[in-house]
């Protein structure tokens, strides 16, 4: 099980992956370098929330904890400090990502999950720029994330069988 999670980038898919592991009870640290997308992420997701209790998907009271659960930060060392599970959802672009990766790496916990919802880059390309290939893997949310219920879970060539079943659970 996890205790913390990061998600890396506050934009579209951002915004609403940390929206869905916060309403499930999961503390997250969602990270941009933009201040300006953390506020707007903020935004989307207490109108999500707010939805969601209109039509009797949430109490009230669920919805208040979920926000709670949502915590912004601006500097990646910060928010992938104590994450055990790492999601990153920043613009795609190759050379960006393989930075983020790299710098992931470094920061996060040796035994942090590495996930990924790039679109289309290859996951053993982005591990690659890891020293933990076996922890790195894709996990796809599709738009928007509040509402749709499937997230495709992607294995890179040298990703463990392990940290697969960690996700799927
Ligand atoms: P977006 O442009 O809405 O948001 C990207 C965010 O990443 C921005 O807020 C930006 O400030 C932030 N960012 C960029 N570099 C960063 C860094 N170094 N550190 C921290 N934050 C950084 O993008 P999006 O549509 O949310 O897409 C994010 C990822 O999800 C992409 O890989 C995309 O392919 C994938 N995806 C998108 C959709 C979709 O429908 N939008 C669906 C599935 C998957």
């Amino acid at each position: 099980m996890f205790n913390q999670i990061a998600v890396i980038g506050a934009g579209t898919m951002g915004n609403g992956i940390a929206h869905v592991f916060a309403q499930y009870g999961f503390n997250v640290n969602l990270v941009d370098r933009d201040p300006a997308q953390l506020e707007k992420a903020i935004l989307t997701i207490t109108k999500n929330l707010e939805r969601q209790v209109a039509k009797e998907l949430l109490t009230k009271e669920a919805s208040i904890q979920t926000l709670a659960r949502i915590n912004k930060v601006q500097q990646l060392a910060e928010g992938v400090r104590t994450a055990d599970l790492i999601v990153e959802a920043a613009t795609e672009n190759t050379d960006l990502k393989l930075s983020i990766f790299k710098e992931l790496d470094q920061l996060a916990p040796e035994t942090a999950i590495l996930a990924t919802n790039t679109s289309s880059i290859s996951i053993t390309k982005i591990a690659s720029a890891t020293k933990r290939p076996e922890k790195v893997i894709g996990m796809h949310f599709m738009n928007p994330v509040p509402v749709m219920k499937l997230v495709e879970i992607i294995n890179g060539y040298s990703t463990d069988a392990a940290v697969t079943r960690k996700l799927w659970r």
